[in-house]
């Protein structure tokens, strides 16, 4: 396989591709190295995850910058990224030593809850932030003494072999954690297929989602899945507009719109539609587009060229502000602001790039019925002054984060995932151990 730099189109690597018989090789060693890793005592395992962590961040400019050039990414977010890959290391070894059961009231004994580890877990990773999302897996499921088949895209998978070399370096067991580079429709169907692989980690489109979940049916295997989005940006007449708008660019073509979080949809009580919107195309111009090698630099090319010809296809109107991109070499694709209905294909579908759709609202009723009109339900803002408004608004809305008057949705400590078809269960936070575990009750008796 080779593997390019989506800015410059070149070959950066070049490496054998895994298949069925290597992934299998994987999930053996996997397999084998179950018994050593539980019976690691926890303070251990919780030192091996902070050592893996302190190289993640000894490392970590090399690791920003081999995510770079392979994804096209920005350096200052790659940076941001490798500092959040150490985070979480650092936030699950704490939880090692407190993986705390229950006892549990009971007529004539006492019972008694464990967390056990599922065994082997296959975790399946898509292109847009390949390590990290591999961390927010690796994390929980090592802490909770599983061991792991990881599997990057095909497009990126060189910051994860990294990242297995360090992990052998900080001293985690051969085994614990193997990376299988090839395709999905091999590598990571077996995985799905394996009857030795109790649970699959899944990040990528609901349509593989949808495959993984139905694959995993036959031997009733645990799965995440954390799938697409079309997240809403609600704009209120009594918000802040400078700061929304000021905000908005970088929630939707941050990572070049190639962000399951991106708000891709802008929603705009009608009062003040031109004069957010004017606002809006003045904060977009400012996006600084170019070298992802240059640290100033704020959005990258796309992935490949597939991938721009299929988000080309969602401007299917003329936009109301489209901006300019690099000449070529490079995946370029401008940020591009459209008027729609909720309708639209564009409105409903996941773009995966710099496209946004904008759609005016009249009162609160109609932007609730307009940002819940969709499949899709990961993330999303609200911006407005108006404080029992903004709770309103944020436990109406059909979505697993929605954040008031900010446009992140992402800390290590919070739970993450998506509503409807944005996916199932939860990632980060203490809620991710549960999806990396086992609730065992014992009982025992206690009578004469
Ligand atoms: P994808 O679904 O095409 O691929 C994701 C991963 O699945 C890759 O490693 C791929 O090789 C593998 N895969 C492909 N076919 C498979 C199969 N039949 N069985 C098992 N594995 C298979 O997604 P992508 O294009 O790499 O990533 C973009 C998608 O990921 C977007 O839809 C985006 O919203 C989603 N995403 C979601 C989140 C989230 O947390 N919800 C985060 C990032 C990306």
């Amino acid at each position: 396989m080779q593997v390019l730099n989506p800015a410059t189109e070149q070959p950066i690597a070049e490496l054998r591709s895994a298949g069925e018989a290597e992934t299998d090789r994987a999930v053996e060693a996997a397999r084998a190295a179950l018994p050593g890793w539980r019976a690691v005592k926890p303070a251990d395992r919780a030192r091996l995850l902070r050592r893996l962590a302190g190289l993640v961040e000894d490392h970590g400019e090399e690791l920003a910058r081999l995510e770079t050039q392979n994804v096209g990414k920005p350096i200052a977010d790659s940076r941001g990224e490798m500092a959040m890959v150490a985070d979480v290391f650092n936030y699950y070894s704490g939880a090692v030593e407190r993986l705390y059961g229950e006892t549990v009231p009971v007529a004539a004994g006492v019972d008694l809850t464990f967390r056990e580890p599922l065994g082997v877990v296959g975790l399946i990773v898509p292109w847009n932030f390949p390590l990290m999302l591999a961390s927010w897996k690796l994390g929980p499921a090592l802490a909770c003494a599983n061991t792991v088949v990881l599997k990057p895209a095909e497009l990126t998978p060189l910051t994860a072999l990294r990242l297995a070399e360090l992990a052998l370096e900080a001293g985690l067991p051969q085994g614990v954690l193997n990376v299988v580079v090839g395709p999905g429709s091999v590598c990571g169907e077996r995985l799905v297929r394996h009857p030795e692989v109790a649970k699959v980690g899944f990040t990528g489109s609901t349509e593989v989602g949808r495959r993984v979940m139905a694959g995993a049916a036959a031997s009733i295997k645990r799965v995440t899945l954390e799938l697409g989005g079309k997240s809403a940006n609600l704009v209120f007449e009594d918000a802040d507009l400078e700061r929304a708008a000021a905000a908005a660019p970088s929630a939707v073509f941050g990572n070049a719109g190639q962000d399951c979080c991106a708000r891709s949809r802008i929603l705009v009580q009608r009062s003040v539609y031109d004069r957010f919107l004017g606002l809006l195309v003045e904060a977009t111009e400012k996006v600084r587009v170019g070298d992802p090698e240059d640290p100033r630099t704020e959005m990258g090319p796309l992935i490949s060229a597939d991938h721009r010809r299929k988000v080309a296809a969602f401007v299917e109107r003329e936009p109301l502000y489209q901006a300019d991109v690099p000449a070529g070499p490079g995946f370029w694709f401008p940020c591009t602001l459209l008027e729609a209905d909720s309708g639209d294909r564009v409105a409903q579908e996941e773009v995966f790039g710099p496209v946004v759709a904008i759609i005016p609202f009249s009162d609160e009723a109609d932007a609730v019925r307009i940002a819940n009109d969709s499949d899709y339900g990961l993330s999303g803002s609200v911006w407005t002054r108006d404080g029992s408004r903004a709770l309103r608004v944020a436990r109406a809305f059909e979505t697993g984060a929605i954040s008031v008057n900010s446009n992140t949705s992402v800390r290590v400590t919070t739970p993450f995932g998506g509503f409807k078809q944005s996916g199932l269960g939860r990632e980060l936070g203490r809620q991710a151990l549960e999806g990396y575990s086992e609730v065992k009750n014992v009982y025992i008796s206690t009578e004469a």
